[in-house]
């Protein structure tokens, strides 16, 4: 069997971050990621010629392959530790913020453009906040650091590069199966070659799993049959929203990307904006299990006439259900089925009226879909009462910050999901319950975004270094 110190499953930002701070701090060790997906230059989604997804096999090469569900990401990175996940409250607020810094200047060395939008507070921002106040939201500062999802293919290739350069072994098309535990110490894991289905067991000093949101379900299972603690965590269920840039350019041009949070009434629950892409394009994002999701996503040059975002409402469940990915997928199958195996879109003067949207009605507005293969008509029969509620409340709200948000025609994608409901507990040092296996980024429950997920990686290294 072969022996590595460091076993890392996953190449997205948390291994990699792992893998590149180990060799920058100078350890020597044998480094081995198993990647389930294609290196950097053989990832690609050939969307751009078919127009609809063929969904890749073996694996989607937007959420697989080096570099994650970076690589064809829309590459913001998120410069503040309230942005991306919960890993502050595990390595406190100070701390995370000290690490975002540090990382950023290793996605700067690597090229990353050192232009940061959002920055600074002046009188414009203060009016938009009052705005936010007066509707009853937050309004987050975040700076962002925006690659594009092509500088974003750039900045991962040389760091792909660079560690091969710096010997970290990558097995691509290889997936991890299983771990080996014994007496709760993990020794290794099962991995297979994804083209030939040969399995081989490597033994690993630690294994640190980053198998992404993607890997989330993989890793419960594991969770459950190896007895690794860990809870459910909230499932984020939604909806994606575009407009014309012009509704959304004060905003867009202030902060980039607006950071809302409410609780609106009856219920109460947490709604927020989530990822917003002035001049984006609104994407479909498929998991292996046939699901399609909408994302959306904007390039550095190629610009859209439409802004589009994601309004998210977190769903929490305790007993007696406790499997809220389980709670999020059938809403998503539920609104595949009503599109035929397509997204839905919808306009949200439609959904105010109680009517479904026609292909030809959308044809009518301003606000011209940017994802083409959405099929138009009703999320409402697929969307909870609670959460559609609770959009729709939200989406009130952010018309008195930006008028014009709630208009007719602004158009509405389903379903829009977010999995890290499953969070492995670990204490600061990352460790589990199971000793010598630590889990990180997105598959962990603890980060839901690029730079806290890297950060998470970087702070391993350091673990392990000192
Ligand atoms: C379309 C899109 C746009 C996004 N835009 C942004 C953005 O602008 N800003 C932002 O902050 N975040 C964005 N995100 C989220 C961001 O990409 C993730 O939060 C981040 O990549 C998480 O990093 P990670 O390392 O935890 O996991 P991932 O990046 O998901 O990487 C996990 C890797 O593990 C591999 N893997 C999974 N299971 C196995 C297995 N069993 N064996 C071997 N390999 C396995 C996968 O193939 C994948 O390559 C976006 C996501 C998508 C899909």
């Amino acid at each position: 069997m072969q022996k590595y110190d460091i076993v890392i499953i996953g190449a997205g930002p948390a291994g990699i971050f792992t893998a590149l701070e180990l060799r920058r701090r100078g350890f020597a060790g044998s480094i081995l990621m198993a990647e389930q997906g294609a290196p950097i230059e053989k990832r690609g989604c050939p969307k751009s010629k078919t127009r609809e997804c063929v969904h890749c096999k073996p694996f989607c090469h937007i959420t697989s392959g080096f570099s994650g569900a970076g690589a064809f990401s829309d590459g913001k990175l998120s410069l503040s530790y309230e942005v991306g996940g919960d890993l502050p409250e595990l390595i406190g607020a100070e701390y995370a913020q000290e690490l975002i810094h540090e990382t950023d200047a290793i996605y700067l060395e690597f090229g990353a453009d050192d232009h940061v939008e959002g920055a600074g507070v002046n009188e414009e921002v203060k009016g938009v906040r009052r705005r936010a106040i007066q509707a009853g939201l937050k309004l987050v500062d975040c700076p962002i650091r925006h690659l594009g999802t092509e500088m974003a293919q750039q900045v991962y290739g040389d760091i792909q590069g660079w560690l091969l350069a710096h010997g970290v072994e990558i097995r691509f098309g290889t997936i991890c199966r299983d771990l080996v535990i014994q007496d709760e110490i993990c020794t290794g894991a099962v991995l297979e070659d994804a083209r030939t289905g040969a399995q081989e067991a490597v033994a690993g000093g630690r294994i640190v799993i980053a198998t992404g949101r993607k890997g989330a379900d993989w890793l419960e299972g594991l969770c459950r049959a190896h007895g690794i603690s860990h809870e459910a965590g909230p499932v984020d269920i939604g909806v994606r929203v575009e407009v014309r840039n012009e509704v959304m350019e004060e905003v867009n041009n202030l902060l980039y990307e607006s950071k809302l949070i409410g609780y609106p009434k009856p219920f109460g629950n947490k709604v927020r904006t989530f990822c917003q892409n002035p001049g984006g394009f609104v994407s479909q994002e498929n998991y292996d299990d046939g699901l399609a999701v909408v994302n959306g996503h904007s390039y550095k040059n190629l610009k859209s006439q439409n802004t589009n975002l994601a309004i998210l409402c977190s769903h929490h469940f305790q007993h007696p259900f406790d499997q809220p990915i389980a709670y999020a997928k059938k809403i998503g199958e539920l609104t595949n089925m009503l599109g035929a195996g397509h997204l839905l879109v919808q306009r949200y003067g439609d959904i105010l009226e109680g009517k479904r949207t026609w292909q030809d009605e959308l044809e009518r507005s301003n606000v011209r879909p940017t994802l083409p293969d959405a099929v138009a008509g009703d999320i409402t029969s697929a969307m909870p009462y609670r959460t559609m509620v609770n959009i729709i409340s939200f989406i009130r709200a952010v018309d008195q910050v930006v008028p014009g948000f709630a208009a007719d025609e602004t158009l509405l994608y389903a379903p829009e999901l977010k999995f890290y409901s499953n969070r492995v507990r670990m204490n600061d040092r990352f460790e589990t319950s199971v000793r010598n296996l630590h889990c990180l980024g997105d598959s962990s429950g603890w980060t839901r975004g690029l730079m806290m997920a890297s950060i998470m990686g970087v702070r391993m290294a350091r673990i392990i270094t000192e």
